[in-house]
């Protein structure tokens, strides 16, 4: 049986390395995959991992219907053997029942790859309505870790090192960046309550005078 397969996970956690692999292992039994993505770090129209892999693949604009992309496809004469859905976090409600239904209506397997939560500990919608229809969830656990050591499990927007928990919930950066530059990064839970980046931890640790409690 067919069917959607929500792979979630912090950023970090490896997810668009797992994309690559089923990819590479897909194709190189003949197989041929639909590749999905929308805002991947290595530019529009590619699907990259951090480890330097990157692979060709189509970008998904707002309020594109995926399931008839994959009718249009196939009635053209292009093949599909299964599709691969990264940074699904991104994608629309809409678009992860057009996903739902490709599986239903296409017999094809879909693979969906995304963050759980944005920078507030919420759920994004594309990832909710994922985890409303998967047949199956699977919570990747690559060891992503919080500056105290500690599994990160929650993702954390800085602005110049500092975490923030106001903005909109789609701001484009990267985990390296530094200054004043919006930035990512994975924290425990308990880090990402108290508020706690890596910088500013190493702020607290050089001033004698900030005592490592808060009301909260
Ligand atoms: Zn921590």
């Amino acid at each position: 049986m067919p069917e959607l397969v929500f792979f979630s996970g912090t950023m970090d956690c490896g997810k668009s390395t797992l994309a690559l692999q089923i990819e590479h292992n897909r194709s190189a039994r003949g197989l041929a995959g639909m590749i999905f993505t929308r805002d991947d770090r290595a530019g529009e129209g590619k699907l990259s991992s951090r480890l330097g892999l990157v692979t060709d693949a189509v970008e998904v604009e707002d309020g594109q219907d995926l399931y008839a992309y994959l009718v249009d496809h196939l009635s053209q004469g292009g093949r599909a053997d299964y599709v691969i859905a990264d940074e699904a976090q991104f994608l629309g409600p809409e678009q992860i029942d057009q996903l739902a239904r490709v599986v239903d209506d296409l017999d094809i397997d879909v693979y969906a790859f995304g963050i759980t939560t944005d920078f507030r500990s919420k759920l994004f919608p594309g990832s909710q309505r994922l985890v409303e229809l998967a047949d199956r969830v699977e919570v990747l656990q690559v060891e992503a870790l919080c500056w105290c050591g500690a599994r990160a499990t929650h993702n954390a927007r800085t602005i110049g090192g500092e975490m923030v928990v106001e903005g909109a919930q789609v701001v484009v950066g990267d985990v390296d960046q530094s200054a004043d530059e919006v930035g990512y990064e994975v924290l425990c839970r308990r880090h990402h309550r108290r508020r706690m980046t890596a910088a500013s931890a190493r702020a607290a640790a050089l001033s004698p005078d900030v005592l490592p409690v808060s009301p909260s």
